[in-house]
């Protein structure tokens, strides 16, 4: 059967919704095609977090901020090979789409709290109720509700479709095993994330990250958007930069976000009971650092100090029960009786909560320079659990301009394609900041629905 749309849009994560929504906006007859019985992708399962650059918490906070300062911090985190022209877009466009979604999709942004993600120089991390990308994803559906934006689920993009001048005109489409062909007059927004649960395409660029490592990842984020992309010529940029994600469970390899405790002054240490490597750091050197611990784990700890400000236990309370069940996390009077549970040195880890304790006091951590001051940790019940890296993020994919065109191996613009969010390669460089997935995917899902729309 054939379908006719102006727009068609691939993958139904944060990125195809605010595209879908804009290009809705703009007058366009538009569909979201998804492969997965549900909606959401990897949007769905993330923590939430949406770095903005001068937002309004921070304005009520006293924080001071600039978009100058987001840019380099980006970039810097990166290691220098983001595309600084994208990376400044998305910083200015930050702003104009953190207040879309508060104001229009109605996202339920906490007024009085901030994160700082390692990278970071200041707080500037927005968070939505409850700190999952739940909060945004069931906003996004009851607008597409509203607008009438068809989402077909269980419809597998197979192939994009040409006309004789390399325009993209439609996609090839699978559901059930039945061909179905969606055309669009205006055009074909690529928003089908990035490529984390495909060992064999991983693996391709980084061997080590065999099936040893579990991933973060929804099961549809296979890459499927890069190859069909391919197909047509389309360039590739940074692949080789896939980030893992330190702190994750150790056998389902999903990420921890009870866990983000550490965002708050939890400590991290080794069977041995020793702090390794600063709380804060870049995700790729924690992960790396706990790779090189006795068994390729590292506990995260932390009392009631840091969990009345994180409440992390509180919210995250399902994991808890989870991984409570599993023996992976425990809650208990005192740290020694922790330490036991898991066999990690109970002596040197005292130690080490006194070096803290006094460090906080001190408030310089002459260990490793935690960046974010560490807190006390003195006051009971004590939270502990085990934790291991996954594949989280994949940096590297589809290279666009700055109206989110994909581009062809000679840098010429394929007609008729669009992209944005994982799918592409241009923000991140060879590392991607904790909360700078949302801002991306939301300021450039929002540039390819208007760009569509208007062609
Ligand atoms: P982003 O953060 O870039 O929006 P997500 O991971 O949140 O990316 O969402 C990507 C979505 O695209 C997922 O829901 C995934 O199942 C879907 N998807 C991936 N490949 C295809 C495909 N070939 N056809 C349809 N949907 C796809």
């Amino acid at each position: 059967t054939e379908q006719n749309f102006d727009v068609v849009v691939i993958g139904s994560g944060g990125a195809g919704l605010s595209a879908a929504i804009t290009a809705k906006n703009a007058g366009a007859d538009v569909v979201i095609i998804e492969k997965m019985p549900t909606v959401g992708g990897n949007s769905l399962i993330t923590g939430g977090q949406m770095n903005v650059p001068g937002n309004w918490v921070q304005k009520s906070m006293g924080i001071e901020d600039s978009i100058d300062v987001f840019v380099q911090d980006t970039l810097k985190g990166g290691d220098y090979l983001g595309d600084p022209e994208m990376v400044r877009l998305m910083a200015e466009e930050a702003l104009p789409a953190a207040e879309w979604l508060r104001d229009y999709i109605k996202v339920d942004f906490y007024p009085d709290q901030l994160f700082q993600f390692g990278g970071h120089s200041v707080k500037r991390a927005l968070i939505p109720r409850n700190h999952t990308g739940a909060e945004w994803i069931s906003k996004f559906m009851a607008k597409t509700d509203e607008l009438e934006i068809p989402i077909h689920t269980r419809t597998t993009a197979t192939a994009l479709i040409q006309d004789q001048n390399g325009r993209v005109i439609g996609v090839e489409a699978e559901k059930n095993g039945q061909k179905i062909t969606y055309m669009a007059d205006r055009g074909v927004i690529m928003a089908t994330g990035g490529f984390g649960a495909n060992v064999a395409m991983r693996t391709k660029y980084v061997p080590e990250l065999d099936n040893r490592y579990g991933t973060t990842n929804a099961r549809g984020i296979m890459g499927d958007g890069i190859v069909m992309a391919q197909k047509l010529n389309a360039k590739t940029h940074n692949m080789e930069s896939i980030q893992t994600y330190p702190i994750c469970h150790t056998d389902t390899g999903v990420i921890s976000l009870i866990a983000d405790s550490r965002f708050f002054g939890a400590i991290v240490v080794n069977k041995e009971g020793h702090r390794f490597v600063e709380e804060l750091e870049r995700r790729d050197v924690i992960s790396r650092a706990i790779l090189a611990q006795t068994n390729q784990q590292a506990y995260v700890l932390w009392g009631s100090e840091i969990e009345q400000i994180a409440e992390t236990a509180k919210v995250h309370k399902d994991e808890f029960n989870e991984l409570n069940r599993k023996g992976m996390m425990y809650k208990a009077d005192s740290i020694e009786e922790l330490a036991s549970k898991f066999g990690v040195d109970k002596k040197a880890l005292m130690k080490q909560v006194e070096r803290v304790n006094q460090f906080a006091k001190n408030g310089k951590d002459s260990e490793f320079n935690h960046r974010g001051g560490l807190k006390p940790i003195m006051k009971a019940p004590f939270y502990m659990l085990v934790a291991k890296p996954s594949v989280h993020h994949t940096m590297g994919g589809l290279m666009t301009d700055t109206k989110t065109r994909v581009l062809d191996s000679k840098g010429k613009v394929i007609d008729g394609l669009y992209a944005a969010g994982e799918v592409t390669g241009m923000t991140h460089g060879s590392n991607r900041l904790g909360g700078n997935a949302i801002t991306d995917i939301t300021v450039f899902g929002r540039i390819a629905g208007k760009e569509a729309a208007a062609h």
